[in-house]
Formats: C-alpha cells, sequence, structure tokens
C-alpha cells in the first residue's frame, strides 16, 4: 500500500532551492513574515471576541508588536536585498484555522476566553519557534543586525506568551465555571 501525505501533494509553488544556509534563512525569514502577515488580520477578531477586558487589551497591544515585528522584517529584506514574498506559512494558517474555529464556538464566555487563550498559545509558542530557529540561522552567519532584530520580536513573542498565561490564571481560570469549591467534585 501507497501512502500519499496530502500536505506534500502540491509544491508547485515552492520554488526555491536551499544550496546554502543562506538560502534557508531567506526562506524562514519569508515564511515568518507571511506568519505574521496573517496574523495581523486575526488579531481584531480576537480582540472583539474576547470577554474579559484584559485579555482583548493584551491582544490590542499585540497588534502594536505584531505591525512593528512586520516592520522589522521589511528592514531585514531591505538590509539583504530580498523580497518579503515568499511561499503562504502553512503552519499559521493551521493555527489560525483552529483559532477561527474557537471564535465561532457559543457558550460561557469564561470557558471560551480560556479556549482564545489556548489558541493563542498555539500562535505564539509557534511564532516562538520560528523565530528561534532563524536566529540560530542568523547567529551562525554573523547576520549581528539581523539577530539584533529577530531577538526584539523574539522577546515580545515570549512576553505575549507569559501575559496570556497571567491573565488566564487570574482573570479567566479562577473564575470560570467548572472549578472545584471546597468539598464538591470538579464536574
Ligand atoms: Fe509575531
Ligand atoms: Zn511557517
Ligand atoms: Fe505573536
Amino acid at each position: 500500500m501507497t501512502m500519499t501525505l496530502p500536505l506534500f501533494a502540491s509544491f508547485e509553488d515552492i520554488t526555491m532551492s536551499y544550496d546554502t544556509l543562506h538560502d534557508l534563512l531567506i526562506a524562514e525569514l519569508q515564511d515568518i513574515h507571511s506568519a505574521e502577515t496573517q496574523l495581523l488580520a486575526a488579531l481584531p477578531l480576537m480582540v472583539k471576541h474576547a470577554t474579559t477586558t484584559e485579555l482583548s487589551e493584551a491582544f490590542t497591544t499585540h497588534l502594536a508588536d505584531t505591525r512593528q515585528q512586520v516592520d522589522r522584517l521589511v528592514k531585514i529584506f531591505t538590509t539583504l536585498g530580498v523580497t518579503p514574498k515568499g511561499d503562504t506559512c502553512k503552519g499559521m494558517q493551521g493555527v489560525l484555522a483552529e483559532a477561527a474555529e474557537t471564535l465561532k464556538k457559543k457558550g460561557d464566555p469564561l470557558v471560551i476566553d480560556a479556549a482564545i487563550i489556548g489558541a493563542a498559545q498555539r500562535v505564539e509558542h509557534y511564532e516562538i519557534a520560528a523565530y528561534t530557529s532563524a536566529i540560530a540561522l542568523a547567529k551562525s552567519m554573523k547576520h549581528t543586525d539581523v539577530v539584533k532584530h529577530l531577538e526584539a520580536s523574539l522577546a515580545e513573542e515570549q512576553s505575549a506568551s507569559e501575559l496570556l498565561t497571567s491573565i488566564g490564571d487570574s482573570k479567566v481560570l479562577a473564575k470560570a465555571p467548572g472549578m472545584p469549591t471546597a468539598g464538591s467534585k470538579s464536574r
């Protein structure tokens, strides 16, 4: 029996060959640019659908961060003399498709906020992985300027994730239905 991997069925849009680490760095930066651009379109919906004020505000702040992150990438592309246009980031597409499903859910607003936080953590951790890999590449090639910009963005992703955790703990999970009370079982 032959197995087909649906993800690898259409590769027609992937043109670049990886001959040097520089080729890979550029492809990774273009992938991150695609991811950030997709997130720019999604964050306003997360602002709108979050019920907890602090959560909604965190998304507004991260929207501003994300605009800056796109600007940093554009600066990097200018420095390297390449175009930001590459393949669509399929990972972010998938993570955001899940987030969109979460936003459509009906139910208790705080339980939905808890779900939105989970979706947003998937976004942040995906970005953290992408920036960490690109930084390692840029460092190995001694692209000091590129490293500096990418590290600034990585720090924002990490603090966004930490903020989501703390809002979840203090404002959402502590108040949402389903927390066990003393002497009762959780349900
Ligand atoms: Fe980002
Ligand atoms: Zn990607
Ligand atoms: Fe982010």
